[in-house]
């Protein structure tokens, strides 16, 4: 069993990081986020970055921007926000070459970590704070006084400090403000590999079958969308279940749809459900998933491009062009 604590707001100091340099490496979802709510909390920022549209932006933003090996070299601290298949490279090439004795890498997804494609020298502190939001919430909530929860872990204590440095991260960005979780790269990882790979697959086929038999069936296919996730009602019932409990909201539903979904929801997912949840959790636990994806990105994505293309051209995607011209 893994174990966790609740981390709150109390516990945390940014004491750690004052007089200390962020250098957040990419000003993307993560990156503008967390590098704005750092900057706001009274830490010193620099954004290291190539030189485009992002860079544009965090200049734009107010930051000093480097190129990702001078702010690296620059940094104390050092998030690398990246996305999480350019993290290798980038690390070898322009993050290890200017690290010092003492610094931190903090990563806000343990993928490489947990699959120990980065390997960090064994003189500095490594830490996870992984916020359960995108970007922009991060901010937003951030900029309302409250924060986004976040899964926070020390993978490596070189200097016997890096839990009070990782506090201080997950602080400065507004985690601990809410229900921030401590405890390991591996439960973080898995726990948003299985959520991926089982849970939002799973979902996708229901809502791609629903579509496929209504349609076949000789409804209308921007209704079927309209119906099945278009008029928000969906997004309503999962946010009923974050606050009334996913069987607790049941009691907003009429009594006719509540026996509806209790009486039908085995024979729609059978057993065999759990066995193929079961091996999706093996493939990622003993690698399987994590090879598959490097091959991938090692070819140039074929498989990934063909299944994006064919997801694109869906009917459902031309019945929400129809959809959303209905709604106006
Ligand atoms: P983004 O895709 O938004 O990152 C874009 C940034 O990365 C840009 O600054 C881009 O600059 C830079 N970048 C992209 N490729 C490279 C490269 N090869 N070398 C150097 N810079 C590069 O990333 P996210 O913010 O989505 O993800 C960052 C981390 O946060 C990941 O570990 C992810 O798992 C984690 N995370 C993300 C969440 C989200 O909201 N998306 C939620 C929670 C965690 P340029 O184009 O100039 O290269």
């Amino acid at each position: 069993m893994y174990e966790y604590r609740i981390i709150s707001d109390d516990e945390a100091t940014l004491e750690p990081l004052l007089g200390k340099t962020m250098a957040v490496i990419g000003y993307g979802n993560q990156g503008r986020a967390q590098a704005l709510n750092m900057r706001d909390s009274g830490l010193l920022v620099l954004i290291g970055n190539p030189r485009d549209s992002y860079l544009e932006k965090a200049v734009a933003d107010g930051f000093e921007v480097l190129s990702c090996a001078e702010a690296a070299a620059r940094g104390d601290v050092i998030f690398l926000l990246i996305p999480d298949e350019a993290q290798k490279a980038l690390f070898e090439e322009q993050i290890a070459p200017g690290l010092q004795t003492g610094n931190t890498l903090c990563f806000a997804h343990g993928y490489n970590l947990y699959y120990e494609l980065i390997e960090a020298p064994a003189d500095v502190d490594v830490v996870m704070v992984a916020p359960r939001m995108i970007g922009v919430a991060v901010r937003d909530l951030f900029l309302k006084g409250s924060g986004a929860s976040a899964y926070c872990a020390v993978h490596q204590d070189a200097t016997g400090n890096a839990r009070a440095v990782m506090l201080a991260i997950a602080k400065a960005i507004g985690a601990t403000r809410v229900g921030s979780i401590e405890s390991s790269v591996a439960l973080e990882t898995e726990l948003d590999l299985f959520m991926e790979q089982a849970t939002w697959a799973a979902l996708m086929r229901v809502l791609t079958t629903t579509f496929e038999v209504l349609v076949e069936a000789g409804f209308p296919p921007e209704i079927v969308c309209h119906e099945t996730w278009g008029s928000h009602e969906a997004a309503e019932i999962l946010e009923a279940c974050a606050t009334t409990g996913l069987f607790g909201q049941m009691g907003l539903h009429s009594q006719t749809s509540q026996y509806g979904q209790l009486s039908r929801s085995k024979s729609v997912i059978d057993e065999t459900l759990v066995e193929r949840f079961r091996e999706r959790l093996r493939e990622i636990r003993d690698g399987t998933f994590a090879r598959e994806w490097e091959m991938e990105r090692l070819l140039g994505y074929p498989v990934f491009k063909k299944l994006r293309k064919q997801a694109l051209s869906h009917p459902i995607n031309e019945a929400e062009r129809k959809m959303w011209k209905m709604d106006k």
